[in-house]
C-alpha cells in the first residue's frame, strides 16, 4: 500500500534495494510506471514506517501484496508468511532463468509467487525483454 513516506527513508529504501522491486527484482529504470516504497508488514498490521519494515516494489508486487501478510497455499490449512527482503534471502526461496519464469523453492517462495503473480503472462514477457539484455536477474 502506497502511504506517506518521508523522502529520506524513500530514498534510502530505494538506494538499498539497488533501484529493483526487493520482491521480483524488476529494475525500476525500466518500468514505465512509478516504483512504490512498500511496507512489508502493513500499517494495518502495525507495521511501522521505518527503513526496516519498508521495501523498493514495482507496481505490480505493491498491488497484488496489498495490506496481506501471508496466504494458504493449495492444499494446505496452514497459513504460510510471504517473502520478507529484511528477513530473508532472494536466492533461498526463488530462482528465475531466461524463460522468465520465477520458480519457487520454498513454501514460502510459492505463497509470494501466487499471491504477487510474479509469473503472469505480460511479467513473463517483460523478463524475456530484460533478461538478454542483462537486467535480470
Ligand atoms: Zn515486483
Amino acid at each position: 500500500m502506497s502511504h506517506k513516506i518521508p523522502e529520506a527513508l524513500r530514498k534510502t529504501a530505494f538506494q538499498r534495494a539497488f533501484n529493483r522491486c526487493e520482491y521480483c527484482r524488476l529494475p525500476a529504470l525500466d518500468s514505465y510506471y512509478g516504483f512504490h516504497v512498500d511496507h512489508i508488514r502493513s500499517i494495518k498490521h502495525g507495521g511501522a514506517t521505518s527503513i526496516e519494515n519498508l521495501a523498493c516494489s514495482c507496481p505490480d508486487c505493491n498491488r497484488n501484496k496489498g495490506t496481506d501478510l501471508g496466504t494458504f497455499l493449495d492444499d494446505d490449512t496452514e497459513l504460510v508468511r510471504f517473502y520478507n527482503p529484511r528477513k530473508d534471502v532472494w536466492d533461498d526461496h526463488f530462482e528465475m532463468d531466461e524463460s522468465g519464469m520465477i520458480d519457487h523453492k520454498t513454501n514460502i517462495g510459492a505463497a509470494t509467487v501466487k499471491i504477487f503473480q510474479f509469473n503472469h503472462p505480460d511479467r513473463i514477457i517483460e523478463r524475456r525483454l530484460l533478461w538478454p539484455i542483462g537486467l535480470l536477474p
